[in-house]
């Protein structure tokens, strides 16, 4: 969307506008985390080593993260390795330019203590990265010497040094996914009224719809076959709940209730809808990409979590089956 169509577009109630424009950001990261939160999904990505090659392969070709990544080795992989030399070669790695060796565990810290091996924190998300590790160990009592250590990148907000790799999203996939995204809000059964009743005008808010729907439909993000085959919406053309199948209300984007991230409660009444990835995490795949998300239920959210949906409803026929078999349902 070029800046000049955005400023025609009469603006979106700002309840429903600040939750289209959070997906457009990483989520869920504490603060003592390596993992920053609340960032833009297009910036420094941080890889596991484990998982280099993977990550790379899943990279469309010719495509590099936009604002670079760091690959994070354990002081194990790193130290014990003999053939460690020739493996961060071949993958173009060196410490402190991409690659840092990341400390998360306690014994890692004494067994191969930075100090003693000339090594300083990492202050930088872009190369050169200013050190060469990065720590996070919580706190233990079980030990006499147990305190936090938390070391490289900033003390303030945002702490972390990256994204993870899976949040990932170029900067025209992210608009990409806020357009389709509210193009679902406008399929909703009542996005009308509701739109209405958040304060816009019918005029503003016919505008508004056929403007994203054009814009949608001249970017190749409103297939609504593609969009049925992947549960976001249903034969008449709504906005369905991708695990239950109800189609959604849009009242449920104005939901002012706001928890803690990574505390929510799972309460059958919240009527209030996430965003919803439709296929699972696969290893080194990108997860923040258009038709693999929709809007749904809260607690459907909640139930699916990581398990993906098809597994999720395996399990619920499971439970189904066995509680009639059982004389309890
Ligand atoms: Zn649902």
């Amino acid at each position: 969307m070029t800046k000049q169509t955005k400023k025609r577009l009469p603006s979106l109630p700002s309840l429903l506008d600040r939750k289209i424009y959070k997906t457009g950001q990483t989520r869920g990261a504490d603060d003592d985390e390596i993992f920053q939160n609340r960032v833009s999904r297009n910036g420094t990505v941080l890889i596991p080593y484990s998982v280099v090659k993977q990550v790379f392969a899943s990279l469309p070709k010719g495509e590099s993260f936009e604002k670079g990544y760091i690959v994070l080795i354990s002081p194990k992989q790193y130290f014990e390795n003999k053939n460690i030399a020739i493996e961060l070669k071949q993958l173009d790695l060196s410490l402190g330019v991409n690659l840092l060796i990341f400390y998360e565990v306690r014994e890692d810290w004494n067994l191969y203590s930075p100090d003693t091996k000339g090594l300083s924190p990492a202050t930088s998300r872009t190369q050169p990265l200013g050190g060469e590790f990065v720590a996070r160990i919580p706190a233990t009592t079980s030990t006499g010497n147990g305190q936090k250590i938390s070391l490289g990148f900033h003390t303030t907000k945002p702490k972390g040094a990256g994204i993870r790799f899976y949040e990932y999203a170029t900067e025209k996939m992210t608009t990409d996914c806020r357009i389709q995204l509210e193009t679902l809000f406008w399929l909703c059964y009542d996005s009308k009224n509701v739109s209405l009743a958040n304060g816009m005008t019918e005029e503003n808010s016919n505008l508004r719809r056929e403007s994203i729907l054009g814009i949608a439909t001249a970017n190749g993000l409103l297939d609504y076959k593609k969009l049925i085959s992947s549960r976001i919406i249903d034969r008449e053309h709504k906005t369905i709940c991708p695990l239950c199948l109800e189609k959604l209300s849009s009242t449920g984007f104005f939901n002012k209730m706001e928890q803690a991230e990574g505390r929510e409660v799972s309460d059958l009444t919240i009527t209030q809808l996430n965003l919803f990835h439709i296929n699972e995490l696969r290893l080194g795949e990108l997860n923040h990409t258009t038709y693999n998300l929709g809007w749904g239920h809260h607690h459907c959210n909640v139930v699916v979590k990581d398990a993906g949906i098809i597994p999720t409803l395996e399990w619920m026929d499971k439970v189904v089956r066995k509680n009639k078999e059982s004389g309890y349902l």
